[in-house]
């Protein structure tokens, strides 16, 4: 019906103040466009008078540049609450995810910065979207793993990684996710750089600044025992330090589980520097292999190089198994003790084979420290890394840093939930509170 009539223009009047009446009332109080529309088609008259789908059309299209721009307007503040918080300073924020956040997918991140490389992929740095909150991501490709075979090794790693969270010097996992390509592990981002990055800086540690190190290392390492799980890889890319200056173990690759006090493993790998003698000699070897490496770990630490050492693989191999213990009288006869202790061929004989961890805590080098001050971070650390922001790389190689972010990290290629068979149960998602897992 035409609104010229002069029925219809009185009705007309009338239905145009009703709509700008409803059109006020939802701007003020930010009805819905549905509770609209209903109030609108239960209206007699306008639906009688007018042409109805046009008025919905244009109000809801103004309704909804209205919630756009709201929207927008919240986005910008948040953004704007963030970045001032960085200025401000301060060590990685990890926030607290609620539960309906937890679906987690590649493009939740934004990837900023590639800062490790690994045998089967990159670790990146990146931001989650929604919490800004920044962690390591470790990006596995799935090709380079079956084509080495080393699925079992991928999975041991994640359970690993799920069993270890509880320690105060172990890197923690917040999910692992995959896609059609690709394994996704979102670590705690510890980004006070490889320790070892610190000690080819200095040459080598003051005694006190490696017994920290070490203490700690021992610590986490009897925690792994504890659970039955040989750690097994010690060596210098895997240890960092975080923004405080504690020290935590990364990389769960080489992890295994399950070895009780007496089970030994048959096993061959780790990198040649720092393997114990029994892997070696491809003997049957247990949770003492750890102490070997502590051992090397510590030698570096103070001597400035490991303590069996060559250009040539087959001489390092030689030396492991062969060479006398070089211990120079520049460090304290406790620490040349602890090394003897350690650096002991015969696993038989190792300081740590009967009551591990114990027993290393009660050794005279270790004397001055407060386990449960040790335990509880309240061992104020030797060295604290200068860190201008969170995202600050500055301790990682600019190797890595230099290289450009696969931009295809952030594209989910998968549908949703794809499982693989090679990797059965890889995808993890906590139930509780991100950061607070409780496999
Ligand atoms: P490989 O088996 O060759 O030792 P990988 O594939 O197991 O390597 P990782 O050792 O876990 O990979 O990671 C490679 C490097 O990335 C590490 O040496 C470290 O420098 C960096 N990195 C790993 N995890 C983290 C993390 N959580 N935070 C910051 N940097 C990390
Ligand atoms: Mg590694």
């Amino acid at each position: 019906m035409g609104v010229t009539q002069a029925r219809g223009r009185i009705c007309y009047a009338k239905m145009k103040a009703l709509v700008l009446f409803l059109t006020a009332l939802l701007k003020g109080k930010k009805v819905g466009i549905s509770g609209f529309m209903h109030k609108l088609v239960s209206n007699h008259q306008i639906c009688q008078h007018l042409e109805p789908e046009r008025i919905l059309q244009q109000e809801s299209l103004r309704v909804e540049r209205a919630e756009k721009e709201e929207r927008e307007r919240e986005e910008k503040a948040e953004k704007e609450e963030r970045e001032k918080e960085e200025r401000a300073g301060g060590t990685s924020r990890l926030q607290t995810l609620t539960k309906d956040e937890t679906q987690v997918k590649p493009s939740d991140f934004h990837y900023l910065k590639v800062i490790g490389k690994g045998s089967f992929g990159k670790v990146l740095l990146a931001r989650h979207r929604k919490s800004g909150g920044f962690y390591a991501v470790k990006v596995l490709q799935k090709d380079v793993i079956m084509r080495r075979k080393e699925q079992r090794t991928v999975m041991i790693e994640r359970n690993v990684l799920l069993k270890g969270l509880q320690h105060p010097f172990l890197v923690g996992l917040h999910f692992s996710f995959q896609t059609l390509h690709r394994l996704y592990f979102v670590l705690d981002y510890i980004n006070g750089g490889e320790l070892f990055f610190h000690l080819q800086k200095e040459g080598a540690f003051p005694e006190s600044r490696a017994k920290f190190y070490t203490a700690e290392m021992a610590s986490a390492l009897g925690y792994l025992h504890s659970l039955n799980i040989v750690y097994r890889d010690l060596k210098p890319e895997n240890i960092l330090l975080d923004g405080e200056g504690h020290v935590v173990l990364t990389d769960f690759g080489l992890c295994k589980e399950g070895v009780s006090v007496s089970e030994t493993m048959q096993t061959f790998c780790g990198t040649p520097v720092y393997l114990a003698p029994e892997v070696l000699l491809g003997h049957a070897y247990s949770r003492v292999v750890d102490w070997w490496g502590l051992g090397t770990v510590l030698y570096e630490m103070l001597y400035g190089l490991p303590p069996f050492y060559s250009r040539s693989k087959a001489k390092t191999f030689e030396k492991i198994l062969h060479a006398p213990l070089q211990l120079r009288s520049t460090v304290s006869q406790a620490s040349q003790s602890l090394l003897r202790g350690l650096l002991e061929r015969d696993c038989n004989k190792r300081l740590g084979r009967r009551r591990d961890l114990a027993e290393l805590q009660d050794h005279t080098f270790f004397q001055s420290i407060n386990w449960d001050d040790l335990l509880s971070r309240r061992v104020p650390p030797p060295f604290i890394p200068k860190l201008s922001s969170p995202c600050d790389v500055r301790y990682f190689d600019p190797e890595f840093t230099l290289l450009p972010v696969p931009a295809s990290l952030g594209l989910s290629d998968m549908s949703e939930g794809v499982v693989s068979e090679a990797f059965p149960g890889f995808s993890y998602m906590p139930l509780v509170e991100f950061g607070v897992v409780d496999p």
